[in-house]
Protein backbone atom coordinates (compact mmCIF):
# COMPACT_ATOMS: atom_id res chain seq x y z
CA UNK A 1 0.00 0.00 0.00
CA UNK A 2 2.79 2.53 0.77
CA UNK A 3 4.52 1.42 -2.34
CA UNK A 4 1.48 2.68 -3.88
CA UNK A 5 1.42 5.91 -2.03
CA UNK A 6 4.83 6.55 -3.03
CA UNK A 7 4.46 5.69 -6.58
CA UNK A 8 1.35 7.39 -6.95
CA UNK A 9 2.99 10.46 -4.98
CA UNK A 10 6.68 10.50 -7.27
CA UNK A 11 4.05 10.86 -10.08
CA UNK A 12 2.37 13.60 -9.01
CA UNK A 13 5.19 15.36 -7.69
CA UNK A 14 7.07 14.49 -11.60
CA UNK A 15 4.09 15.85 -13.21
CA UNK A 16 4.15 19.39 -11.01
CA UNK A 17 7.68 19.79 -11.35
CA UNK A 18 7.18 19.79 -15.18
CA UNK A 19 4.52 21.96 -15.14
CA UNK A 20 6.01 24.44 -12.83
CA UNK A 21 9.61 24.19 -15.25
CA UNK A 22 7.54 25.06 -18.44
CA UNK A 23 5.26 28.21 -17.72
CA UNK A 24 3.38 29.25 -14.12
CA UNK A 25 1.69 27.81 -11.12
CA UNK A 26 -1.50 26.94 -12.38
CA UNK A 27 0.48 24.83 -15.05
CA UNK A 28 2.13 22.91 -11.52
CA UNK A 29 -1.21 22.15 -10.61
CA UNK A 30 -2.14 20.63 -14.22
CA UNK A 31 0.99 18.68 -14.48
CA UNK A 32 0.87 17.05 -10.68
CA UNK A 33 -2.76 16.16 -11.91
CA UNK A 34 -1.57 14.64 -15.15
CA UNK A 35 0.71 12.80 -12.81
CA UNK A 36 -2.10 11.64 -10.99
CA UNK A 37 -3.99 10.48 -14.18
CA UNK A 38 -1.09 8.36 -15.26
CA UNK A 39 -0.69 6.78 -12.38
CA UNK A 40 -4.67 6.11 -12.73
CA UNK A 41 -4.20 4.63 -16.12
CA UNK A 42 -1.19 2.14 -15.11
CA UNK A 43 -2.73 1.00 -11.80
CA UNK A 44 -5.90 0.19 -14.28
CA UNK A 45 -4.19 -1.40 -16.64
CA UNK A 46 -2.74 -3.50 -13.89
CA UNK A 47 -6.28 -4.32 -12.38
CA UNK A 48 -7.09 -5.07 -15.48
CA UNK A 49 -4.51 -7.65 -16.06
CA UNK A 50 -5.04 -9.25 -12.82
CA UNK A 51 -9.11 -9.35 -13.96
CA UNK A 52 -8.26 -10.95 -17.29
CA UNK A 53 -6.09 -13.48 -15.31
CA UNK A 54 -9.05 -14.51 -12.39
CA UNK A 55 -11.35 -15.46 -15.76
CA UNK A 56 -9.06 -18.19 -16.69
CA UNK A 57 -7.19 -18.95 -13.56
CA UNK A 58 -4.71 -20.85 -15.07
CA UNK A 59 -2.06 -21.26 -12.37
CA UNK A 60 0.87 -22.08 -15.21
CA UNK A 61 0.72 -18.51 -16.18
CA UNK A 62 0.01 -16.02 -14.40
CA UNK A 63 1.09 -12.06 -15.15
CA UNK A 64 4.16 -10.51 -13.08
CA UNK A 65 2.39 -7.75 -11.40
CA UNK A 66 4.12 -5.88 -8.56
CA UNK A 67 2.65 -4.43 -5.06
CA UNK A 68 -0.45 -4.71 -3.98
CA UNK A 69 -1.69 -6.26 -7.37
CA UNK A 70 1.37 -8.59 -6.88
CA UNK A 71 0.05 -9.60 -3.50
CA UNK A 72 -3.30 -9.92 -4.82
CA UNK A 73 -2.40 -12.36 -7.70
CA UNK A 74 -0.29 -14.51 -5.48
CA UNK A 75 -3.13 -14.78 -2.98
CA UNK A 76 -5.36 -15.98 -5.51
CA UNK A 77 -3.27 -17.99 -7.71
CA UNK A 78 -2.64 -20.24 -3.92
CA UNK A 79 -6.42 -20.61 -3.62
CA UNK A 80 -6.79 -21.25 -7.12
CA UNK A 81 -4.46 -24.35 -6.84
CA UNK A 82 -5.94 -25.52 -3.25
CA UNK A 83 -9.25 -25.44 -5.15
CA UNK A 84 -7.68 -27.43 -7.99
CA UNK A 85 -6.26 -29.96 -5.42
CA UNK A 86 -9.44 -30.45 -3.92
CA UNK A 87 -11.07 -31.43 -7.12
CA UNK A 88 -8.74 -33.50 -8.30
CA UNK A 89 -9.57 -35.22 -5.24
CA UNK A 90 -12.69 -35.04 -5.06
CA UNK A 91 -12.26 -36.36 -8.94
CA UNK A 92 -10.30 -39.38 -8.06
CA UNK A 93 -12.71 -39.92 -4.86
CA UNK A 94 -15.58 -40.29 -7.35
CA UNK A 95 -13.71 -42.36 -9.79
CA UNK A 96 -12.75 -44.96 -6.92
CA UNK A 97 -16.43 -45.00 -6.36
CA UNK A 98 -17.80 -46.12 -9.29
CA UNK A 99 -15.19 -48.16 -9.91
CA UNK A 100 -16.59 -49.78 -6.71
CA UNK A 101 -19.65 -50.08 -8.44
CA UNK A 102 -18.93 -51.19 -11.53
CA UNK A 103 -17.41 -54.15 -9.92
CA UNK A 104 -20.66 -54.54 -7.79
CA UNK A 105 -21.84 -58.07 -8.58
CA UNK A 106 -25.51 -56.48 -8.82
CA UNK A 107 -26.76 -53.99 -11.63
CA UNK A 108 -26.56 -50.33 -10.45
CA UNK A 109 -28.33 -47.69 -12.76
CA UNK A 110 -28.84 -43.71 -12.02
CA UNK A 111 -32.11 -42.40 -13.53
CA UNK A 112 -32.51 -38.35 -13.58
CA UNK A 113 -35.88 -36.51 -12.87
CA UNK A 114 -37.25 -37.62 -16.17
CA UNK A 115 -35.93 -41.65 -16.23
CA UNK A 116 -33.45 -40.77 -18.11
CA UNK A 117 -30.29 -43.25 -18.01
CA UNK A 118 -27.86 -40.74 -16.62
CA UNK A 119 -25.18 -43.70 -14.86
CA UNK A 120 -25.13 -47.71 -14.98
CA UNK A 121 -22.69 -50.34 -14.24
CA UNK A 122 -21.65 -53.28 -17.18
CA UNK A 123 -23.79 -55.13 -14.55
CA UNK A 124 -26.89 -53.36 -14.93
CA UNK A 125 -26.42 -53.40 -18.80
CA UNK A 126 -26.05 -56.80 -19.28
CA UNK A 127 -28.95 -57.92 -16.95
CA UNK A 128 -30.90 -55.59 -18.98
CA UNK A 129 -29.53 -55.34 -22.65
CA UNK A 130 -28.46 -51.76 -22.71
CA UNK A 131 -25.34 -50.26 -23.65
CA UNK A 132 -23.54 -48.01 -20.84
CA UNK A 133 -22.28 -45.71 -22.80
CA UNK A 134 -24.25 -45.46 -26.05
CA UNK A 135 -27.75 -45.82 -24.52
CA UNK A 136 -26.80 -42.94 -21.92
CA UNK A 137 -29.66 -40.60 -21.62
CA UNK A 138 -32.16 -42.90 -23.22
CA UNK A 139 -35.40 -43.21 -21.69
CA UNK A 140 -35.25 -46.41 -19.49
CA UNK A 141 -38.91 -47.23 -20.32
CA UNK A 142 -37.65 -47.55 -23.95
CA UNK A 143 -34.72 -49.34 -22.89
CA UNK A 144 -36.22 -52.50 -20.85
CA UNK A 145 -39.47 -53.41 -22.48
CA UNK A 146 -40.79 -56.07 -20.53
CA UNK A 147 -44.38 -55.70 -19.46
CA UNK A 148 -43.97 -56.21 -15.56
CA UNK A 149 -41.31 -53.42 -15.99
CA UNK A 150 -43.59 -51.26 -17.58
CA UNK A 151 -46.36 -51.49 -15.51
CA UNK A 152 -44.28 -51.16 -12.53
CA UNK A 153 -42.23 -47.80 -13.43
CA UNK A 154 -45.67 -46.53 -14.68
CA UNK A 155 -47.52 -47.78 -11.08
CA UNK A 156 -45.13 -45.59 -8.99
CA UNK A 157 -45.35 -48.00 -6.43
CA UNK A 158 -41.56 -48.77 -5.49
CA UNK A 159 -41.98 -51.22 -2.37
CA UNK A 160 -41.17 -54.06 -3.70
CA UNK A 161 -39.25 -55.77 -6.43
CA UNK A 162 -40.42 -57.12 -9.55
CA UNK A 163 -38.90 -59.83 -11.69
CA UNK A 164 -38.34 -60.16 -15.42
CA UNK A 165 -36.30 -62.22 -17.83
CA UNK A 166 -32.53 -61.38 -18.61
CA UNK A 167 -31.77 -59.94 -21.57
CA UNK A 168 -28.57 -60.41 -23.68
CA UNK A 169 -28.03 -63.95 -22.91
CA UNK A 170 -28.43 -67.11 -25.36
CA UNK A 171 -32.40 -68.77 -25.00
CA UNK A 172 -30.87 -72.14 -24.09
CA UNK A 173 -29.84 -70.59 -20.79
CA UNK A 174 -32.64 -68.10 -19.68
CA UNK A 175 -31.93 -66.27 -16.96
CA UNK A 176 -33.99 -64.10 -14.25
CA UNK A 177 -33.69 -60.74 -12.91
CA UNK A 178 -34.76 -59.61 -10.08
CA UNK A 179 -35.35 -55.09 -10.00
CA UNK A 180 -35.90 -52.62 -8.12
CA UNK A 181 -36.21 -48.98 -7.67
CA UNK A 182 -35.42 -46.51 -4.68
CA UNK A 183 -36.40 -42.81 -5.88
CA UNK A 184 -33.88 -40.34 -3.60
CA UNK A 185 -33.33 -36.79 -4.22
CA UNK A 186 -35.09 -34.22 -6.17
CA UNK A 187 -37.21 -36.94 -8.51
CA UNK A 188 -34.45 -38.83 -9.23
CA UNK A 189 -33.91 -42.87 -9.04
CA UNK A 190 -31.84 -45.51 -8.03
CA UNK A 191 -32.71 -48.77 -9.67
CA UNK A 192 -30.94 -52.12 -8.62
CA UNK A 193 -30.66 -55.50 -10.62
CA UNK A 194 -29.81 -58.65 -8.94
CA UNK A 195 -29.90 -62.07 -10.87
CA UNK A 196 -31.21 -64.73 -9.03
CA UNK A 197 -31.40 -67.43 -11.79
CA UNK A 198 -29.57 -69.73 -9.17
CA UNK A 199 -32.32 -68.72 -6.48
CA UNK A 200 -34.89 -69.78 -8.04
CA UNK A 201 -33.44 -72.79 -9.84
CA UNK A 202 -31.85 -74.09 -6.09
CA UNK A 203 -35.80 -73.10 -5.17
CA UNK A 204 -37.39 -75.28 -7.86
CA UNK A 205 -34.78 -78.08 -7.10
CA UNK A 206 -35.89 -78.24 -3.65
CA UNK A 207 -38.96 -78.34 -4.32
CA UNK A 208 -38.80 -81.13 -6.91
CA UNK A 209 -37.05 -83.45 -4.52
CA UNK A 210 -39.36 -82.83 -1.92
CA UNK A 211 -42.15 -83.54 -4.20
CA UNK A 212 -40.16 -87.01 -5.68
CA UNK A 213 -39.15 -87.85 -2.07
CA UNK A 214 -42.38 -88.06 -1.12
CA UNK A 215 -43.80 -89.95 -4.09
CA UNK A 216 -40.73 -92.11 -3.86
CA UNK A 217 -42.41 -93.22 -0.33
CA UNK A 218 -46.43 -92.55 -0.62
CA UNK A 219 -45.93 -95.53 -3.06
CA UNK A 220 -44.81 -98.30 -1.25
CA UNK A 221 -46.16 -96.95 2.00
CA UNK A 222 -49.72 -97.05 0.43
CA UNK A 223 -49.10 -100.93 -0.82
CA UNK A 224 -47.85 -101.80 2.26
CA UNK A 225 -50.75 -100.21 4.38
CA UNK A 226 -53.38 -101.89 2.07
CA UNK A 227 -51.47 -105.58 2.52
CA UNK A 228 -52.02 -104.56 6.07
CA UNK A 229 -55.48 -103.87 6.02
CA UNK A 230 -56.38 -106.98 3.88
CA UNK A 231 -54.64 -109.34 6.66
CA UNK A 232 -56.75 -107.30 9.64
CA UNK A 233 -60.17 -107.59 8.15
CA UNK A 234 -59.70 -110.98 5.80
CA UNK A 235 -58.86 -114.62 7.18
CA UNK A 236 -56.05 -115.76 4.94
CA UNK A 237 -54.97 -119.35 4.66
CA UNK A 238 -50.91 -120.02 5.43
CA UNK A 239 -49.89 -119.74 2.34
CA UNK A 240 -51.91 -116.25 0.91
CA UNK A 241 -50.04 -114.84 4.91
CA UNK A 242 -46.52 -116.16 3.59
CA UNK A 243 -46.89 -114.56 0.38
CA UNK A 244 -48.72 -111.49 1.46
CA UNK A 245 -46.02 -110.84 4.23
CA UNK A 246 -43.25 -111.60 1.47
CA UNK A 247 -44.52 -108.74 -0.99
CA UNK A 248 -44.65 -106.32 2.36
CA UNK A 249 -41.15 -106.92 3.35
CA UNK A 250 -40.46 -106.24 -0.29
CA UNK A 251 -42.32 -102.75 -0.05
CA UNK A 252 -40.43 -101.99 3.20
CA UNK A 253 -36.79 -102.79 1.77
CA UNK A 254 -37.99 -100.45 -1.39
CA UNK A 255 -38.39 -97.56 1.63
CA UNK A 256 -34.93 -98.92 3.59
CA UNK A 257 -33.10 -98.48 0.08
CA UNK A 258 -34.58 -95.23 -0.39
CA UNK A 259 -34.10 -93.79 2.83
CA UNK A 260 -30.68 -95.24 3.05
CA UNK A 261 -29.32 -93.60 -0.26
CA UNK A 262 -31.03 -90.35 0.65
CA UNK A 263 -28.59 -90.55 3.39
CA UNK A 264 -26.12 -90.92 1.82
CA UNK A 265 -26.06 -88.18 -0.93
CA UNK A 266 -27.20 -86.10 2.41
CA UNK A 267 -23.48 -87.32 3.69
CA UNK A 268 -21.42 -86.56 0.61
CA UNK A 269 -22.52 -83.23 0.55
CA UNK A 270 -22.61 -82.14 4.24
CA UNK A 271 -19.29 -83.56 4.65
CA UNK A 272 -16.01 -82.13 3.29
CA UNK A 273 -14.29 -83.96 0.24
CA UNK A 274 -12.00 -86.39 1.81
CA UNK A 275 -8.45 -85.80 1.63
CA UNK A 276 -5.64 -87.35 -0.23
CA UNK A 277 -4.47 -89.42 3.03
CA UNK A 278 -5.51 -93.43 2.39
CA UNK A 279 -3.93 -94.99 -0.48
CA UNK A 280 -5.94 -98.33 -1.55
CA UNK A 281 -5.20 -100.92 -3.79
CA UNK A 282 -7.30 -100.57 -7.25
CA UNK A 283 -7.37 -104.49 -7.58
CA UNK A 284 -8.99 -104.38 -4.06
CA UNK A 285 -11.81 -102.31 -4.65
CA UNK A 286 -12.44 -103.90 -7.98
CA UNK A 287 -12.30 -107.48 -6.75
CA UNK A 288 -15.07 -106.35 -4.10
CA UNK A 289 -17.54 -104.80 -6.41
CA UNK A 290 -17.22 -107.74 -9.01
CA UNK A 291 -18.18 -110.46 -5.83
CA UNK A 292 -20.93 -107.91 -5.39
CA UNK A 293 -21.94 -108.18 -9.11
CA UNK A 294 -21.45 -111.73 -9.56
CA UNK A 295 -23.73 -112.39 -6.55
CA UNK A 296 -26.60 -109.91 -7.67
CA UNK A 297 -26.85 -111.49 -11.23
CA UNK A 298 -27.24 -114.84 -9.94
CA UNK A 299 -29.90 -113.64 -7.62
CA UNK A 300 -31.88 -111.73 -10.32
CA UNK A 301 -30.48 -112.63 -13.74
CA UNK A 302 -31.81 -115.52 -15.56
CA UNK A 303 -29.80 -116.56 -17.23
CA UNK A 304 -26.82 -114.53 -15.38
CA UNK A 305 -24.67 -111.73 -17.20
CA UNK A 306 -21.35 -112.72 -18.49
CA UNK A 307 -19.22 -110.45 -15.97
CA UNK A 308 -15.13 -110.03 -16.83
CA UNK A 309 -13.33 -107.74 -15.81
CA UNK A 310 -10.38 -106.51 -18.17
CA UNK A 311 -6.74 -106.93 -16.71
CA UNK A 312 -4.45 -103.76 -16.32
CA UNK A 313 -1.74 -103.16 -14.46
CA UNK A 314 -3.21 -102.01 -10.74
CA UNK A 315 -2.14 -98.78 -8.87
CA UNK A 316 -3.04 -97.26 -5.87
CA UNK A 317 -5.91 -94.56 -5.70
CA UNK A 318 -6.32 -92.03 -3.08
CA UNK A 319 -9.86 -91.43 -1.17
CA UNK A 320 -12.51 -92.51 0.76
CA UNK A 321 -12.66 -96.26 0.40
CA UNK A 322 -16.28 -96.76 1.21
CA UNK A 323 -17.53 -93.67 -1.10
CA UNK A 324 -15.37 -95.63 -3.83
CA UNK A 325 -17.04 -98.95 -3.40
CA UNK A 326 -20.42 -97.38 -3.17
CA UNK A 327 -19.83 -95.72 -6.42
CA UNK A 328 -18.41 -98.52 -8.21
CA UNK A 329 -20.92 -101.28 -7.29
CA UNK A 330 -23.75 -98.31 -8.32
CA UNK A 331 -22.22 -98.73 -11.72
CA UNK A 332 -21.96 -102.20 -11.39
CA UNK A 333 -25.56 -102.58 -10.09
CA UNK A 334 -26.76 -100.24 -13.07
CA UNK A 335 -25.12 -102.76 -15.71
CA UNK A 336 -26.56 -105.80 -13.91
CA UNK A 337 -29.80 -104.39 -13.58
CA UNK A 338 -30.66 -102.69 -17.07
CA UNK A 339 -28.73 -105.36 -19.20
CA UNK A 340 -30.94 -108.10 -20.20
CA UNK A 341 -29.45 -111.52 -18.44
CA UNK A 342 -27.21 -113.32 -20.65
CA UNK A 343 -25.90 -110.41 -21.69
CA UNK A 344 -21.70 -109.38 -20.71
CA UNK A 345 -20.47 -106.92 -18.70
CA UNK A 346 -16.43 -105.57 -18.40
CA UNK A 347 -15.26 -103.72 -15.62
CA UNK A 348 -11.39 -102.72 -14.61
CA UNK A 349 -9.40 -99.55 -13.57
CA UNK A 350 -6.89 -98.63 -16.19
CA UNK A 351 -4.25 -95.61 -16.54
CA UNK A 352 -5.10 -92.15 -18.06
CA UNK A 353 -2.84 -90.36 -20.47
CA UNK A 354 -2.72 -87.34 -18.65
CA UNK A 355 -1.91 -89.31 -15.90
CA UNK A 356 -5.17 -89.57 -13.86
CA UNK A 357 -7.25 -93.03 -13.60
CA UNK A 358 -10.54 -94.90 -14.41
CA UNK A 359 -12.94 -97.11 -13.50
CA UNK A 360 -15.16 -98.30 -16.09
CA UNK A 361 -17.75 -100.65 -16.77
CA UNK A 362 -19.18 -101.72 -20.30
CA UNK A 363 -22.47 -103.21 -20.73
CA UNK A 364 -23.99 -104.98 -23.41
CA UNK A 365 -27.74 -103.63 -22.60
CA UNK A 366 -30.54 -101.74 -23.86
CA UNK A 367 -28.22 -97.87 -23.99
CA UNK A 368 -29.55 -94.43 -23.07
CA UNK A 369 -30.43 -92.48 -26.15
CA UNK A 370 -28.29 -89.07 -26.27
CA UNK A 371 -30.89 -86.78 -25.18
CA UNK A 372 -31.79 -88.21 -21.55
CA UNK A 373 -27.68 -88.62 -21.31
CA UNK A 374 -27.09 -84.75 -20.03
CA UNK A 375 -29.47 -85.82 -17.17
CA UNK A 376 -28.54 -89.13 -15.65
CA UNK A 377 -26.96 -87.95 -12.60
CA UNK A 378 -29.76 -85.64 -11.64
CA UNK A 379 -31.41 -87.04 -8.43
CA UNK A 380 -34.78 -89.03 -9.77
CA UNK A 381 -33.82 -88.81 -13.21
CA UNK A 382 -34.72 -92.41 -14.77
CA UNK A 383 -34.73 -93.70 -18.64
CA UNK A 384 -36.42 -96.45 -18.10
CA UNK A 385 -38.79 -95.96 -15.01
CA UNK A 386 -40.39 -99.17 -14.95
CA UNK A 387 -37.27 -101.53 -15.01
CA UNK A 388 -35.85 -99.05 -12.29
CA UNK A 389 -38.74 -100.10 -10.17
CA UNK A 390 -38.43 -103.62 -10.94
CA UNK A 391 -34.91 -104.42 -10.06
CA UNK A 392 -35.71 -101.95 -6.74
CA UNK A 393 -33.75 -98.57 -8.10
CA UNK A 394 -34.34 -95.84 -6.43
CA UNK A 395 -33.02 -92.97 -9.04
CA UNK A 396 -30.56 -91.61 -6.95
CA UNK A 397 -28.15 -94.28 -7.37
CA UNK A 398 -25.74 -92.22 -10.41
CA UNK A 399 -26.62 -88.52 -8.08
CA UNK A 400 -24.43 -90.42 -5.97
CA UNK A 401 -21.53 -91.51 -7.95
CA UNK A 402 -21.68 -88.35 -9.67
CA UNK A 403 -21.01 -86.96 -6.05
CA UNK A 404 -18.25 -89.19 -5.47
CA UNK A 405 -16.71 -88.39 -8.71
CA UNK A 406 -16.45 -84.64 -7.75
CA UNK A 407 -15.42 -85.04 -4.06
CA UNK A 408 -12.56 -86.92 -5.48
CA UNK A 409 -11.69 -84.02 -8.20
CA UNK A 410 -13.10 -86.25 -10.88
CA UNK A 411 -16.20 -86.68 -12.81
CA UNK A 412 -18.61 -89.08 -14.39
CA UNK A 413 -18.38 -89.84 -18.29
CA UNK A 414 -21.25 -92.02 -20.11
CA UNK A 415 -21.34 -93.21 -23.66
CA UNK A 416 -23.80 -95.00 -24.88
CA UNK A 417 -25.75 -95.88 -27.93
CA UNK A 418 -29.03 -97.19 -28.28
CA UNK A 419 -29.34 -101.02 -28.89
CA UNK A 420 -25.75 -101.77 -28.26
CA UNK A 421 -24.73 -100.77 -24.43
CA UNK A 422 -23.03 -98.39 -22.35
CA UNK A 423 -20.11 -97.67 -21.32
CA UNK A 424 -20.27 -95.86 -17.26
CA UNK A 425 -16.90 -93.83 -16.37
CA UNK A 426 -15.36 -92.62 -12.95
CA UNK A 427 -12.00 -90.26 -14.16
CA UNK A 428 -10.22 -89.29 -11.25
CA UNK A 429 -6.78 -86.38 -11.49
CA UNK A 430 -3.84 -87.39 -11.22
CA UNK A 431 -2.87 -86.20 -8.11
CA UNK A 432 -5.02 -89.32 -6.90
CA UNK A 433 -3.55 -91.71 -8.44
CA UNK A 434 -0.05 -93.56 -8.32
CA UNK A 435 1.60 -95.84 -9.96
CA UNK A 436 2.79 -99.02 -8.12
CA UNK A 437 6.24 -99.76 -7.96
CA UNK A 438 7.14 -102.66 -9.63
CA UNK A 439 10.17 -105.20 -8.07
P1 LIG B 1 -31.87 -96.19 -10.74
O1 LIG B 1 -31.88 -96.45 -9.28
O2 LIG B 1 -33.21 -95.93 -11.30
O3 LIG B 1 -31.09 -97.22 -11.48
P2 LIG B 1 -29.68 -94.41 -11.38
O4 LIG B 1 -29.45 -93.03 -10.94
O5 LIG B 1 -28.67 -95.44 -11.00
O6 LIG B 1 -31.14 -94.79 -10.89
O7 LIG B 1 -29.79 -94.42 -12.96
C1 LIG B 1 -30.61 -93.45 -13.60
C2 LIG B 1 -31.25 -94.04 -14.84
O8 LIG B 1 -30.25 -94.24 -15.82
C3 LIG B 1 -31.87 -95.38 -14.61
O9 LIG B 1 -33.19 -95.25 -14.17
C4 LIG B 1 -31.77 -96.01 -15.98
O10 LIG B 1 -32.92 -95.69 -16.74
C5 LIG B 1 -30.55 -95.37 -16.61
N1 LIG B 1 -29.37 -96.26 -16.56
C6 LIG B 1 -28.39 -96.27 -15.62
N2 LIG B 1 -27.46 -97.19 -15.90
C7 LIG B 1 -27.83 -97.78 -17.04
C8 LIG B 1 -27.28 -98.81 -17.89
N3 LIG B 1 -26.13 -99.41 -17.57
N4 LIG B 1 -27.95 -99.14 -19.01
C9 LIG B 1 -29.09 -98.51 -19.34
N5 LIG B 1 -29.67 -97.55 -18.60
C10 LIG B 1 -29.06 -97.18 -17.48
Amino acid sequence: MIRRVIELLVLVALGAVWGWAGASAAWTFSGAMLGAVIWGVFDGLRAQRLLRWLNKADVTRSPRLSGVWGELLDRNRKLVKKLEKKAQNSDARLEDFLAAIQSSPNGVVLLDSAGRIEWSNQTASNHLGFDPQRDLGQYVRNMVRAPAFQAYLAGGDFTHEIQIDGQGVRPSQPSKISLQIHPYGKKRKLMLTRDVTAVLLAETMRRDFVANVSHEIRTPLTVLSGFVETMQSIPLDEADRVRYLGLMSQQAQRMQTLVSDLLTLSRLEGSPAPGPGEWIDSEELLTHVIQEAQGLTQAIAHPPHEIRTVAAPAFWVSGAKTELLSAMSNLLSNAVRYTPGGGRIEAGWRLREDGGGEFFVNDTGPGIAADHLPRLTERFYRVDRSRSRETGGTGLGLAIVKHVAQRHGGQVEVESTLGQGSRFVIALPASRVRQRVTD
